[in-house]
C-alpha cells in the first residue's frame, strides 16, 4: 500500500516525500481510508506506530478543501510536548497547503496564544487546561469545529484530565467527526469513548506489544550498584542517542549529575524544570549536543525523537503499559532500537509482567568482567555487554569492540 493509493492529496504526497515517509505504516493504512470517509475512529495505537499522522494526514486533507478563519480542526493533547509535536507534525506534513495551526498550553504567556487565535487559525493543537482558560475568556471560538482529536486519551485520564474534557466538549458542536486514540482502553476510556463517538470504527495494530524492531535485555542488579552497571553499560555499548527512566525526579536529576561528571553529554527532563529549561534539554537531546536524556514518567510523555537507540530502564517501570510506552521511544517507525532494564529482586513481580507482554523469557544479562553480585531473578546469562540480537536489523546499533573487558570494579555508594 502506498499514501498514493490511500487517496492523498498530490501537495500532501510531496511534503511526505520531503520527510522521507515512503509507505504508511500499520495504522495509518487503517485509520486514512476511515477519517477521511468522516467516520468516527477509535484508534488503538500506543506512540511510535506513527498514530499522529494517521490523524494529521487526512485532516490535512479536509483543510485543504473549505473554508478558512475559523477552527475546523481541534486535537487535544496530555502534554505540551505532545501538542507541541502535533502541531509541528500540521506544519511539516500541511506546508504545501494553506492553514494556520496553533498550540494552546500553559506553562506559557497566554497573550500571544490569544494573538495568533484572534488572527485565525483553522487548527487548535491543545492541552485540556489552557484551552478551558481561553474558552472562560472567549478567546477562542470552537463553534465552527468539524473534528475533534483526542489523543491519548489513557494519558489525559491518568492525569486527571477527563473532568476538563467533558467540560470541553460543552462549546463544541455536537455534529462532528471525533477520533479517539489510546494505546490502552482502561473502563473510564470505554465509557467516554461510548459517550462521545457516534457510530466508531476501531482501528487497532498488534495490541499493546512493543514494536518488533526492539531486543530487549534484563539486568539484574543489586539497587546499589545500578549507578555503575549504567556507567559500564553506556561504555561497553555503541549508541546513538539514550533515553534512561527514573522512577522519581530527584533521581533522574541526580544521575544526570552523575553521567556529566563521569564525561557523558547528559541531561535531565523532570517535572521542576521552567518551560524553558524543558525545551532546551529537549531541543539539545534533539540535536545531539546530548546523547543521553534521564527523565522521570510524566517527563518524558510524548517526546518525539526519532535518532534514540537505546532506551534504558534504570528503575523498572509500574506497569507493563509503561514499559510499552517507554519503549516506545526506540525503534520508531522501522528504525530498529534495545531496551535494556535494570532490575531488582523487588522486581520479580514486573520481570513476570514484562515476560507475558513480550510473550517469551525476556534475555536475562549480567556483565562479564565487571565484579558484582548479580541477584536471582530467574535464569541469567553472562553477557559482555550483549543484549540478545534477535529481532533487531543488522547494522543500524552496533556495539563497541569492547566484548571481553577485563574490569574488576569494586561496587559504588548507592546512586
Ligand atoms: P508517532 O507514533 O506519531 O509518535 O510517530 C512515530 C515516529 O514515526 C515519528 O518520528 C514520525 O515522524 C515517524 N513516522 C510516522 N509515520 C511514518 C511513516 N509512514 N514512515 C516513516 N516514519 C514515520
Amino acid at each position: 500500500m502506498t499514501f498514493k493509493e490511500l487517496g492523498l492529496f498530490p501537495q500532501i504526497l510531496k511534503a511526505l516525500e520531503s520527510c522521507g515517509y515512503k509507505s504508511p505504516t500499520p495504522i495509518q493504512e487503517k485509520a486514512i481510508p476511515q477519517v477521511l470517509a468522516g467516520k468516527d475512529v477509535m484508534g488503538l495505537a500506543q506512540t511510535g506506530t506513527g498514530k499522529t499522522a494517521a490523524f494529521v494526514l487526512p485532516l490535512l486533507q479536509r483543510l485543504a478543501q473549505g473554508p478558512r478563519g475559523r477552527v475546523r480542526v481541534l486535537v487535544i493533547a496530555p502534554t505540551r510536548e505532545l501538542a507541541e509535536q502535533t502541531h509541528e507534525a500540521f506544519g511539516t506534513l500541511g506546508r504545501h497547503i494553506d492553514f494556520r495551526s496553533a498550540a494552546v498550553y500553559g506553562g506559557v504567556g497566554i497573550g500571544p496564544q490569544i494573538q495568533k487565535l484572534r488572527k485565525g487559525v483553522e487548527v487548535v493543537v491543545a492541552c485540556p487546561g489552557r484551552l478551558l482558560d481561553h474558552i472562560a475568556r472567549g478567546t477562542v471560538d470552537l463553534r465552527g469545529v468539524e473534528t475533534l482529536v483526542l489523543d491519548e486519551a489513557d494519558r489525559m485520564f491518568d492525569m486527571g484530565f477527563l473532568p476538563d474534557i467533558r467540560k470541553i466538549m460543552k462549546s463544541l458542536p455536537a455534529r462532528r467527526q471525533t477520533l479517539l486514540f489510546s494505546a490502552t482502553m482502561p473502563a473510564d476510556i470505554m465509557k467516554l469513548a461510548q459517550e462521545i463517538l457516534k457510530d466508531p470504527v476501531t482501528v487497532q495494530i498488534d495490541h499493546e506489544a512493543p514494536a518488533e524492531t526492539i531486543s530487549h535485555a534484563l539486568y539484574p542488579v543489586e539497587h546499589h550498584f545500578k549507578t555503575t552497571l549504567l556507567m559500564e553499560l553506556l561504555s561497553r555499548t555503541e549508541t546513538e542517542s539514550v533515553l534512561v527512566f527514573t522512577r522519581t525526579k530527584h533521581r533522574a536529576k541526580k544521575l544526570a549529575e552523575q553521567l556529566e561528571m563521569a564525561g557523558h553529554k547528559a541531561t535531565s527532563l523532570q517535572g521542576n524544570l521552567s518551560q524553558n529549561k524543558r525545551q532546551a534539554a529537549l531541543e539539545g537531546f534533539r540535536r545531539g549536543s546530548f546523547k543521553i536524556l534521564v527523565a522521570t514518567d510524566i517527563a518524558a510523555r510524548g517526546i518525539d525523537i526519532s535518532r534514540i537507540s537505546h532506551v534504558i530502564n534504570y528503575d523498572m517501570p509500574d506497569s507493563s503499559d509503561a514499559y510499552t510506552h517507554r519503549i516506545g521511544r526506540t525503534g520508531r517507525a522501522c528504525r530498529t532500537g534495545e531496551a535494556y532494564t535494570l532490575v531488582t529482586p523487588e522486581d520479580a513481580a514486573m520481570v513476570a509482567a514484562i515476560d507475558r507482554l513480550l510473550g517469551r523469557k525476556t534475555e536475562r544479562c549480567a556483565l562479564q568482567g565487571l565484579e558484582y553480585t548479580v541477584p536471582e531473578i530467574g535464569r541469567v546469562s553472562t553477557a559482555s555487554g550483549r543484549a540478545p540480537s534477535r529481532g533487531y536489523a543488522a547494522g543500524r546499533v552496533r556495539r563497541s569492540g569492547n566484548r571481553q573487558p577485563q574490569l574488576r570494579r569494586r561496587a559504588q555508594p548507592r546512586g
